[in-house]
Formats: structure tokens, C-alpha cells, sequence
């Protein structure tokens, strides 16, 4: 919580009393396996090794100098921006975001990013009072906020009628989809208040708010993040700012496809009771005006495995547990007649989940199909495909003694066939003696108990994807009103790298993904850089980061003359006899074998190393180094369905169920649509592997957020226990690094991360050079050039730009304890 403001006089005397306590010692930050990083003062140093006395204990520590981190004075303590701090090093940036937490700040900015970690509590952050504070705000004027975000990317989008994105990431439970849920409340509000966007007086494009001065107000003293007290005029309902109940139909639909997102895409996992088991992309679109034209939603990855399996302390989609609690009468009509217990896809895991009510939750979904438009007869398709699934899992297999499968309760195929509008026949036919083309015959095929299971669960798995899907488009067609004058502003929520100790083909998708989306901000932040230098006509060679990823994307999405991980995985499906050890197996010889005398080894290559285990790889990731497991690899990659499934669904009598499956009305075999798949024109969606589809989207995405201005937010989990107040450094530290906050400080620390304009410069440093300017006027550059000469900085510390001066970090701690000992 925001510390008492203290007057003035109090606060400046405070600060005094702290800068020369600071300056008696010599502060370095000690690491410390438990804590992360310990304060400390060196009190001797000898060659490399220096001793450190540790602040809180006395404990004397021998170490060598080059792992000790300095320590920014006092004034620096929560700085808005991280990008601020003079000493520019881990220690130091994860002390101030712990700072800053602890009294309630849960959001800091970091050059280009805004740092929000979760907090674990309802803050007070998100009223519309505080709404109305940031809107037509600079960054700097206020405390740092996702709001300030969204406002900087209305603005943008107004001033320079360009599409705008926000990409939110982190790991799971971080705060991802709490964020963009505030990002569209403040969007929804803003525009409900009509105000059409409008020019600002400000710096165009100051994405990167390295000016000094929002650290350094007027007292000298860097500004806490105690949001405004918000007095008179603010606490009513007046004009000015939006209540919820004020927003239009429209803006009420967008925000209410949330709940229903969430019922069939989120579910209660280990580290978050609501994680959203798909990404998503949210562009709103605004009429020229300012008002809201439309949304329109992308999804990727949706974790359908869920529906089947899951461990045992988490559940299945919300929506599962919400139709069993709450559906009343609608449970009569799907035929389910039990309760969670009851089916086997939900009673082998948890069913409850501490501070969620299903029907409650129930009621608020029914309410947002209402909202949103949903007719009954739709609603009841997509829960019809809900308990179908439910309904298969209790399908009992035996098999015979000749191995084949046998089903030996047809009444609960029956449930499920009349619920997808199939006969029994045909889909006991299809699941246990579908006919198959063996050279070119049709003959039938009896499956063993364990084919016949994997092909049930195989076929939940693609009814609740495709359902998913129909259910997103059919949102869309409810927000989705495309016109050409509008501009978009899109959000993206999606998880962040994912390193866990087992690794599967999922794992590789995201991090794919993710390799792409921080390519995209490194080469983004090199852009904005490189034009802030040539800008203020400063020599420099910059070096563009994005490109270090290259080899890793390369390495897995490759396709054509050299040979990715992706494409390999696609030719190893359709190969007879191929199996995950195989595909392994040339995986190894392509990326790890020495290159031939004369040949050069692709880039990708030293990203490549096999697994210390059999069957695996690891890929040199950004965020890391990735061990892969390549167990169920073909499976996962194919998404088999037998078509003899398939086709029994496309016709069914059923038009939704039909329409899931429309794509296989006349479905040729996999390899055929691989093989001939350039040559043919397939139907949309159809006969691609999950590898090429996924590669596909993702390059669909690229290119929506090349065209757009881009605005980053990095969300955090503070700790494991999903608990306020706590922060487990090492723990935060790890996801820095990963979600490349630290290597976005370590590039812009090899430029000149510090600026400040002429006249800050001037009006700060001038008493450290009495006399060096004349009286009177004289030109803000030439006054800078006097003023460093007489200050006598190393050439290499600082460029003088047309309007601002540069600093190297470091060097303005230097001039603030230059000032203090005055
Ligand atoms: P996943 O990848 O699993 O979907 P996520 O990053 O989307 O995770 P959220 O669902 O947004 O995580 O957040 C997890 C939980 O943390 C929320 O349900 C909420 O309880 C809490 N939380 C996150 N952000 C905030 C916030 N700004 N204020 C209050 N609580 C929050
Ligand atoms: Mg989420």
C-alpha cells in the first residue's frame, strides 16, 4: 500500500539522512542462494577477492569482487522505471521491483516493458476514478499502470492512425489474462466516453521513457507510486468517466466474451485455479471517431488433451463441472443423470476448486451467451458436445480373446449417438472394425481394446477442439463488424517459455512461438533505438539482437533445402514403419553430426544437441537451454481421426456436429493430403499436421504484429503459493531472464541507456560547474559541451546528441554523488 505522503521538508531531510548513511560504506549487493541477493558492505578488498560485511546479521563473506553487484543510492529506490537505475545490474533491478511490490506498486516499467507482477489480492488499482487518472496522460504523469499502456496505445492510435498491439506474457499464473481483461475494461471505458482520440502535447513516439527526470521531481527525491488521493469530484458518478453500466451494448458484448472464453478454454491447474489452456489475440477495432467498430478474436493451442486426461490435482475445462452443477433441466435433455462422480473423464482428478462456485459460475456463462447472442438451440450444441464427451468416456471396451475390440454395453453408445445425431451401427463399426485400404482393397480391420480407447479419446479431443473453435467464430460473428476506416488496437495472451524437467511437443510449440514473438521485440527495440541515435545524430553501431535468434527459429521451422525439426516430424508421419525413435534418430544426424570438410554447419545447428536419454533433443532456446522428450511425437503431430470416424460425423443429422466435421465429408488419407497437398486445393482447415497448422497461425500473427506498433508487458509470478506479499527472488529472477527483461537492460546498457535533455542537464549538474557557463543566454548544446568538459567525463561515458545528452549507465550516479558531497 502507498506509504503516508510525509511533508516536504520531512521527506527531503529523509532522504539526506539516507544519501549519508549510504555514503559512509562501500553498498554491494551479495548473491545468496536462498534469497536470491544480500546488501552488504565491502570492508576489504585484496587482488580479486573482496570481504563483505552482510547487512542484516554482520556476517562477514569472502568472495570474489567480480560477483559483487553495486547498489544505487538511496534516491533511487523505487524508481518508476528500472531503465533509470545507474547501476544497472540484477541485484538492482530485482530489489526495486521487490520495493516497489511490497508498498503495493506491483507495476514498474523496464525501458520498453512494463513489469506487472501479480499481487495476489484486489487492489484498488482498476476503479473508473483511476481510469479517468491515466486517460489522456503521459507515462509520466502517473504511476506506472497497464492502463498507462492502453492509453498510450489509444493515443498512438489516433495520432498516427495505426494499428497497435500489446503482447502480454509470462508463465502460467503470472497475470496474463487478469492484464488483458483490465487493458479492455480501460479500452471499453474510454471509448464508451466518446471522447475521439486526440493530439496530446508530447514527444512523439517517447515509447522509451529514459528521461531522467521522471525519476528526479523536483525535491530530488524519485517519486513513490502512491496513486493520487482521488478528492473532490472524483468519487462521484459525474461526467468524465465511465461507469460499467454505462457502456454500450457493443463494448458489453466484448467484455462479456470473456466469461465464456473462459468456461471452455480455462481450467483449474497447479499453478493457477483459472489458466487459460489456449493464447489468445483480441483486436478491437475503432471507428475514426473513437468509438468501438468491433473485436474479433484469434485463439492458438488449445490444451485439448484436458478433456481426457489431466494429473490428478487439476481439472478439466470450467465448463464441465459448471453444466454438472448448474444445467438444471439441460442435464435431462443431454442425458447426463449423474454428477461429476458419475463419468470417468472427471472423477479421476480433482472436482473442486477452493474460491470457485460452478453455478454460480454457471449462471454467469448462461449470461453471457445472452448477452453476447447466443440462441438456445446454439447453446445447447455446444453443450451437447460437452456431455458427448462425457458420455464416451464411459464407454466401456473389452476385447475378445483374438484381441479384438468388443463393446459390450451398447447403451451408452447410444447416449452419445443420439446426442450426435449417428447411428449405433455405424460408429461401433467405425471405432472398433473400421475398413481400411490395404493396397487397393477396402477391407475391414478389427482394433484391439487399446486402438479402439485411443481412437474414443482421440475423437473427444477433436470434438471439444472443433467446438471450441465453431464457438470463437460464432463470438466473432457477433463483435466482428470489419470496415475499412477502422484501426485496431490487439492484445496478446499467451504463456511465455515454458522449461519444465519433462518437455513435450506442446513445449516446443510455445517456445517456438515465444522465440518469434521476443525476435520480434528485440529487432523492435534495436528499431526504436537505432532512430532515437540517428535522430539526435549520434555515430553508433548497434548491434541487431533480433538476429540472434534466427538459428534457433531456423533450427525448428525450417523447411525446404535444409530440413527443420518441424518438417522433419511432418515427413516422419507419413513414412511407413517411422516411430518417435526414428524420427529422433534423424533429428540427430541432420543437427548434430559435424559438417562435411568445406561444408558450412547451418547456424541452427549450434542451437542442437541430443538428449542425455534416449529418445529427446535439446534446443539452445533464448530463454534457455530445453530438453525434449519425443515421446508421442507422430501421434501428436497427426491428430489422427480413422476416416471411417470422420466420415460417420459429417453426416450427421445433427448440422452442428456435421458442420465440425464438414472439412472430411470425402476425406482422402493423410498422406495423399501430404503428399499431394501443394498440387491440391484442400478445404480450409483441413489435412494439415498439427506442426504445419500451428507454423502456419503463428506466421499469420507475425505478420498482424509487424504491422502494428507494438507495446510489451512482462507479467511475473512473485511465488509458488499463489499468496500476497511474497517474493521469491530467485524465482523472479529466473523469469527476468527468461522473458528477456535483463537482456533488454544488458543491450540497452551497451548503448547509452541514460538521457537527458539539454536543459535538464543544465539545471541539475550546472552547480558542479560554477562559472563554466556565462550569464545570459547561451545555446542548450554548447552549455553541455562546456559543462562536460569541466566535469572532465571520459569521452567513451557520453554522447551529445542534437537536443539530448547520453549517458553510458553509471555515469549519473557518479554526477548525483558528486552533487551530494558539494
Ligand atoms: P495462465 O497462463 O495459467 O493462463 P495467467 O498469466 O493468465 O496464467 P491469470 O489467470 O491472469 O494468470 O492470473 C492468475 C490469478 O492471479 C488470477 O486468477 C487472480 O487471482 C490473480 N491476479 C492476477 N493479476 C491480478 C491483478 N492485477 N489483481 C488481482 N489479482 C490478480
Ligand atoms: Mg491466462
Amino acid at each position: 500500500m502507498p506509504a503516508p505522503r510525509l511533508s516536504q521538508s520531512a521527506e527531503a531531510a529523509r532522504a539526506a539522512a539516507l544519501q549519508a548513511e549510504f555514503n559512509e560504506k562501500k553498498w554491494v549487493w551479495v548473491p545468496d542462494d536462498k534469497e536470491g541477493y544480500l546488501a552488504g558492505w565491502v570492508v576489504k578488498e585484496e587482488e580479486d577477492m573482496g570481504e563483505v560485511v552482510i547487512a542484516s546479521g554482520g556476517e562477514i563473506r569472502r568472495l570474489p569482487l567480480y560477483a559483487l553487484s553495486k547498489m544505487n543510492p538511496p534516491k533511487f529506490d523505487r524508481v518508476d522505471d528500472i531503465a533509470d537505475l545507474t547501476f544497472l545490474n540484477e541485484a538492482s533491478v530485482v530489489h526495486n521491483l521487490r520495493l516497489r511490490y511490497g508498498s503495493g506498486a506491483i507495476y514498474t516499467y523496464s525501458g520498453l516493458f512494463l513489469v506487472a507482477i501479480n499481487p495476489y489480492q484486489h487492489l484498488p488499482l482498476y476503479s473508473d476514478a483511476i481510469v479517468h487518472q491515466y486517460r489522456g496522460k503521459r507515462r509520466d504523469e502517473n504511476p506506472p499502470h497497464i492502463f498507462a499502456i492502453a492509453e498510450r496505445a489509444w493515443i498512438n492510435m489516433g495520432e498516427e492512425r495505426e494499428n497497435q498491439s500489446i503482447l502480454i506474457t509470462g508463465e502460467s499464473g503470472a497475470g496474463k489474462t487478469e492484464s488483458t481483461k483490465k487493458v479492455i475494461q480501460y479500452l471499453a471505458a474510454i471509448a464508451t466516453d466518446a471522447h475521439p482520440p486526440q493530439s496530446h502535447s508530447q514527444s512523439p513516439s517517447l515509447t522509451h521513457s529514459n528521461s531522467f527526470n521522471s525519476i528526479m521531481p523536483t525535491a530530488g527525491l524519485p517519486r513513490t507510486s502512491s496513486f493520487k488521493k482521488h478528492g473532490k469530484g472524483m468519487s462521484s458518478s459525474g461526467s468524465g468517466f465511465t461507469a460499467k453500466d454505462r457502456l454500450g451494448l457493443l463494448e458489453r458484448q466484448i467484455l462479456q466474451a470473456n466469461p465464456i472464453l473462459e468456461a471452455f478454454g480455462n481450467a483449474q491447474t497447479q499453478r493457477n485455479n483459472n489458466s487459460s489452456r489456449f493464447g489468445k489475440f483480441i483486436r478491437i477495432s475503432f471507428s475514426p471517431d473513437g468509438s468501438i467498430a468491433g473485436a474479433n478474436i484469434d485463439w492458438y493451442l488449445l490444451e485439448k488433451s484436458r478433456v481426457v486426461v489431466r494429473s490428478e490435482a487439476e481439472r478439466s475445462f470450467h465448463v464441465f463441472y459448471q453444466l454438472m452443477e448448474g444445467g438444471g433441466s439441460l442435464k435431462d435433455t443431454l442425458l447426463l443423470d449423474g454428477g461429476v462422480e458419475d463419468y470417468e473423464y472427471l472423477n479421476k482428478s480433482r472436482r473442486e476448486v477452493d474460491g470457485i462456485d460452478d453455478k454460480e459460475e454457471w449462471a454467469l456463462l448462461k449470461n453471457a451467451f445472452e448477452t453476447v447472442g447466443f440462441t438456445v438451440a446454439e447453446q445447447l450444441d455446444l453443450f451437447r458436445i460437452v456431455a458427448a464427451v462425457l458420455h464416451i468416456g464411459n464407454i466401456t471396451i473389452t476385447e475378445t480373446r483374438s484381441n479384438d475390440a468388443v463393446m459390450p454395453d451398447p447403451s451408452q453408445a447410444e447416449r452419445v449417438c443420439h446426442l450426435l445425431g449417428i447411428t449405433v451401427a455405424e460408429f461401433t463399426r467405425a471405432v472398433l472394425r473400421p475398413r481400411v485400404l490395404a493396397g487397393r482393397e477396402w477391407v475391414t480391420q478389427a482394433r484391439t481394446q487399446q486402438q479402439a480407447l485411443d481412437e474414443l479419446s482421440a475423437l473427444c479431443k477433436t470434438l471439444y477442439e472443433k467446438s471450441f473453435g465453431m464457438l470463437v467464430d460464432r463470438i466473432n460473428r457477433a463483435l466482428d463488424r470489419p470496415s475499412s476506416k477502422s484501426t485496431f488496437i490487439g492484445v496478446l495472451d499467451i504463456a511465455g517459455f515454458e522449461i519444465f524437467d519433462v518437455n513435450g511437443y506442446e513445449q516446443l510449440l510455445i517456445n517456438y512461438t515465444n522465440e518469434k514473438l521476443q525476435q520480434f521485440f528485440n529487432y523492435h527495440m534495436f528499431t526504436l533505438e537505432q532512430e532515437e541515435y540517428a535522430r539526435e545524430g549520434i555515430e553508433w553501431d548497434y548491434v541487431n539482437f533480433g538476429l540472434d535468434l534466427q538459428p534457433t527459429i531456423d533450427l525448428i521451422e525450417t523447411s525446404g533445402n535444409a530440413i527443420g525439426i518441424l518438417s522433419l516430424l511432418d515427413e516422419e508421419c507419413i513414412m511407413p514403419k517411422a516411430t518417435d525413435l526414428t524420427f529422433t534418430n534423424k533429428l540427430h544426424a541432420l543437427w548434430a553430426s559435424e559438417p562435411l570438410p568445406g561444408d558450412e554447419p547451418h547456424p541452427g545447428s549450434s542451437k542442437y544437441e541430443p538428449a542425455r536419454f534416449e529418445q529427446g533433443f535439446i534446443v539452445n532456446h533464448y530463454a534457455g537451454r530445453v530438453e525434449y522428450r519425443t515421446d508421442g511425437w507422430l501421434e501428436k503431430n497427426k491428430d489422427p481421426l480413422n476416416d471411417n470416424l470422420t466420415r460417420v460425423l459429417s453426416a450427421s443429422s445433427e448440422r452442428y456436429v456435421a458442420s465440425l466435421f464438414a472439412e472430411y465429408s470425402e476425406a482422402p488419407s493423410l498422406v495423399g493430403a501430404l503428399t499431394m497437398g501443394k498440387k491440391r486445393v484442400t478445404k480450409k482447415g483441413a489435412f494439415r499436421t498439427v506442426g504445419q497448422r500451428h507454423k502456419e497461425q503463428l506466421a499469420g500473427l507475425m505478420a498482424q504484429l509487424q504491422a502494428t506498433q507494438p507495446h510489451f508487458v512482462r507479467c511475473i509470478v512473485p511465488n509458488t503459493h499463489k499468496k500476497p506479499g511474497r517474493v521469491d527472488v530467485p524465482l523472479v529472477l529466473d523469469q527476468l531472464r527468461c522473458n528477456g527483461v535483463l537482456e533488454g537492460i544488458r543491450i540497452a546498457r551497451l548503448g547509452y541507456p541514460n538521457r537527458l535533455p539539454f536543459v535538464e542537464f543544465r539545471q541539475r549538474y550546472e552547480v558542479l560547474t560554477p562559472g563554466v557557463i556565462p550569464r545570459g543566454y547561451m545555446d542548450g548544446r554548447k552549455a553541455c559541451l562546456r559543462m562536460v568538459d569541466a566535469l572532465e567525463l571520459d569521452k567513451a561515458n557520453f554522447r551529445i546528441g542534437t537536443s539530448k545528452i547520453f549517458f553510458k549507465a553509471g555515469v549519473l550516479a557518479e554526477l548525483e554523488e558528486r552533487r551530494d558531497t558539494l
